[in-house]
């Protein structure tokens, strides 16, 4: 049994094997004699984040891919694809990940890929996982040709005169990523980069993931880490098709439900798409001028009536005004249809909202999963593209109508550690340097309650973790230095079911490195 004293003065936790058994004032350790005490020192214990809209077994296999984020020019590119052929000579595809038209990236051309002169298939996936650019001989593997009209919820890019210009975006881009990951999906080696990226967050002070995309190859990864016990960390795999934005084969539906699992590794909601993530579904007026951008995928309200009548949960990805309408009415209907189940439905992202659409998300019961980091790299964005009616990143007004707001990095979209997003919540300051609506800012310890107790709502783990309350998991981070978002504190220990599993190195002046 373990007493650990919390910020001076502020109290105690009392842990017995996995779990938290008492949460008092310092005297508490009086009433556990036997207990060995850990002293804080004044440095401040708050539960295990919880990632609530991760892609763990994405980002894992980036160590396979060539890393797309630094490229500048057309030969950084050439120099960062020709290194990762060589170093995976064997695989169908050549990938690389990640690069950003933003600020000073660099977008790479059809004309770029086929200057390779490799033989295999090239693809060149946007940061945001929702568009890539490919080669010629990837266009002709994937069976696209200039007269190949555009997939549903979908679309090729095309120059001037018409012909493909190797851009695909939304599902035309979901399909190619999905041909292209096939011969990195070996069930061993994907495994050992799951363990190992799950391995790596506990320095972030992150205990729980919920995997926002999990399709059944990575589900059976998942279930053979825990059952090695191999998995640093809980997960909650949140059921997706195999093709990213794709409607979930109904086959899913037979297997394990919303729910079932262990704390270790559960099942979460289904995972659907309402709109595109490059292309959003936005509608309303700006300049006076009516306006209409986006993809909006078909079939929602079926897909959720479908998994909501299989008592499964369901998360909907939306970001544009117009994917949240849709998805509200779509979650409206699913309530109509079982009024007395815990729908707990979630939407994630609500990047753009109007005040009746946030009231709505309430009389829903619907959490609000949101990424604070977004401000990064969408804020600058966001700031020329002013709707009338609506607000980007409402996170004042979600939580001012009383949504419960789940803290989320979207990695390996946006950068993640929780407590680095977390200040962009506070400050909304862009890549740009600007701030994004300062009226939407909300404080530092609101976000820490987002990741934690808002996540494990989300994830209907409130029972079980995200609280310093006796009964749950005892998942603990040691926080040190106070919580400025302007020099956010560091992790200094993490703690996993009572176990310290990471503890930060002190340096020589004995100050945390
Ligand atoms: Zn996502």
């Amino acid at each position: 049994m373990d007493v650990g004293g919390a910020a001076a003065g502020a109290g105690a936790v009392v842990i017995e094997g996995e779990r938290i058994v008492a949460v008092g004032g310092a005297r508490i350790a009086d009433r556990f004699p036997g207990a060995r005490t850990v002293d804080l020192g004044g440095r401040t214990l708050v539960p295990g984040f919880i990632d609530a809209h991760s892609h763990l077994c994405i980002a894992a296999l980036h160590p396979r891919w060539a890393d797309l984020s630094g490229v500048r020019d057309a030969e950084g590119l050439r120099q960062a694809l020709l290194a990762e052929s060589a170093a995976e000579p064997d695989a169908a595809w050549v990938r690389g990940v990640g690069w950003t038209d933003l600020d000073d990236g660099y977008t790479p051309t059809l004309e770029d890929l086929d200057a390779l002169g490799l033989d295999r298939p090239v693809i060149a996936v946007h940061y945001s996982y929702h568009e890539c650019v490919v080669s010629s001989t990837a266009l002709e593997s994937l069976g696209i040709s200039d007269s190949t009209p555009d997939p549903p919820g979908g679309s090729f890019g095309r120059g001037p005169d018409g012909r493909l210009n190797g851009v695909l975006y939304e599902r035309a881009f979901s399909e190619a990523h999905a041909r292209s990951m096939e011969p990195y999906r070996d069930p061993d080696r994907w495994a050992d980069l799951i363990a190992a990226a799950a391995t790596a967050l506990l320095s972030e002070g992150v205990t729980c993931v919920h995997d926002a995309a999990c399709p059944p190859s990575a589900e059976r990864v998942y279930q053979g880490l825990a059952r090695q016990g191999r998995l640093a960390i809980s997960v909650l795999m949140m059921p997706h098709a195999e093709a990213l934005l794709s409607p979930l084969n109904p086959a899913r539906l037979d297997g394990p439900t919303t729910g079932e699992g262990d704390t270790r590794l559960r099942v979460g909601a289904v995972k659907l798409f309402a709109d595109g993530g490059v292309l959003p579904a936005i509608q309303g007026r700006i300049g006076g001028r009516d306006i209409s951008l986006g993809v909006a995928f078909e079939g929602l309200e079926a897909q959720v009536a479908t998994v909501v009548g299989r008592g499964f949960r369901v998360a909907v990805h939306a970001i544009g005004n117009r994917g949240a309408q849709v998805t509200l009415d779509a979650f409206a209907s699913a309530f109509r249809s079982h009024p007395d189940d815990d729908h707990r439905f979630r939407m994630e992202h609500a990047t753009l909202l109007s005040r009746p659409q946030t009231a709505r998300l309430r009389e829903l019961g619907t959490v609000a999963v949101v990424q604070p980091g977004f401000l990064h790299h969408m804020g600058g964005a966001a700031e020329g593209f002013t709707l009338e009616d609506t607000t980007w990143m409402p996170f004042g007004d979600l939580a001012q109508a009383g949504v419960v707001l789940a803290g989320s990095s979207d990695t390996p979209c946006a950068f993640r550690e929780p407590l680095v997003t977390s200040a962009r919540g506070v400050t909304r300051r862009t890549s740009k340097g600007s701030v994004l609506d300062p009226s939407q800012s909300l404080p530092y310890e609101t976000w820490l309650r987002a990741y934690t107790a808002g996540a494990a709502f989300a994830g209907g783990q409130e029972y079980e973790r995200g609280r310093l309350a006796p009964g749950l998991l005892a998942d603990l981070v040691v926080l040190d230095g106070p919580l400025d978002p302007e020099h956010p504190p560091t992790v200094s220990e993490t703690w996993v079911a009572g176990e310290q599993v990471f503890a930060r190195e002190q340096d020589q002046t004995g100050e945390s490195g």
